[in-house]
């Protein structure tokens, strides 16, 4: 289907960008890569009169990194972060987790700011964000504040955004560097959206134990969650293969899931036990 009419502007500020926004009310919407909004206005889910375009305003198009952790500009592309060879060492989750977000091509436009404000619950970035403690950072007509992602994301394609809001920047805390991680994800097809996917990381003490465990899942329900129930099962204790069948059944035992013409409750809780099994297993191995 074609698009609706509408206006198109493409600001050189990110203050005239949040003018633009304000000015619209609720008829005006941010576009950065366009691989998610354009499907939506192609099948008139959204029915915006005016798009205010991103790509120009330099400051929400880099990647820093420092001990303080990575800041991640919100229109920083898939393929930024996969060609960007210092991500590796910063954070292997956020690299690991980005190889499975959609094919080459959406890769080459799709920005991890577009992602989070679609907020797709099967999305790999939004559970990275949940899973790390990651804050987002966004500038509209009433100011600047920064969102913890847990209150950032608030159900399915559902966001504490206000209208007039632009997400400038994704902060990822600092990642140590003998951090024991892992990411597995389970999809119909490479690059389809999760059916299931668990990001998880620990650090150990002196004595070997996992401490500040961190187990998050995606594609379940209506967001990406942690697991309270699994960290803390994991928390104080050696992670060997029988705590790693065991926190496989707390998952699937307490996560929450739905059901879709893909998969069932029961099957989406099983699947989500196997891939926090599997990423722990590749996480203590
Ligand atoms: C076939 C297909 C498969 C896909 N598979 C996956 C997948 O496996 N995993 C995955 O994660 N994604 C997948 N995607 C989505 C893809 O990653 C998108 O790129 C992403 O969800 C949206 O990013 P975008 O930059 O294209 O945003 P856009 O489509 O431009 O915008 C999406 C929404 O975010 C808003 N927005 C954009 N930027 C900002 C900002 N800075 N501040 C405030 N609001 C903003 C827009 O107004 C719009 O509402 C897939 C897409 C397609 C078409």
């Amino acid at each position: 289907m074609k698009l609706p009419p509408l206006e198109y502007a493409c600001p050189a500020s990110l203050s005239e960008a949040v003018a633009l926004l304000a000015a619209g009310g609720g008829d005006a919407r941010a576009i950065a890569g366009g691989q998610s909004l354009m499907p939506m206005l192609a099948f008139r889910v959204v029915a915006p009169t005016l798009l205010v375009d991103l790509r120009k305003p330099p400051e929400l198009k880099e990647i820093r990194i420092s001990a303080d952790g990575v800041r991640l500009g919100a229109m920083v592309r898939w393929r930024d972060i996969e060609d960007d060879a210092r991500l590796a060492a910063a954070h292997p989750l956020l690299k690991a987790a980005v190889e499975h977000v959609a094919h080459y091509q959406i890769r080459n436009r799709g920005t991890v700011g577009g992602s989070i404000a679609h907020a797709d619950p099967a999305a790999e970035m939004p559970g990275i964000c949940v899973t790390c403690d990651a804050e987002i950072a966004v500038i509209g007509s009433a100011g600047s504040r920064v969102i913890r992602a847990d209150d950032f994301f608030v159900g399915a394609l559902t966001t504490a955004l206000e209208h007039d809001e632009i997400i400038t920047e994704i902060r990822l805390p600092a990642w140590p560097a003998n951090r024991r991680w892992g990411f597995r994800e389970f999809s119909r097809r490479r690059g389809d959206f999760a059916m299931a996917a668990a990001a998880l990381f620990y650090d150990q003490d002196a004595g070997g134990s996992a401490v500040n465990a961190h187990v998050g899942v995606i594609g379940l329900g209506d967001r990406s969650r942690r697991l309270p129930e699994v960290e803390a099962a994991l928390n104080s204790q050696v992670i060997d293969e029988a705590l790693i069948e065991r926190a496989a059944e707390i998952t699937s035992a307490t996560v929450d899931a739905q059901e879709d013409i893909h998969a069932s409750a029961a099957y989406r809780r099983s699947l989500a036990g196997t891939m926090v099994e599997r990423a722990l297993r590749s996480a203590a191995a």
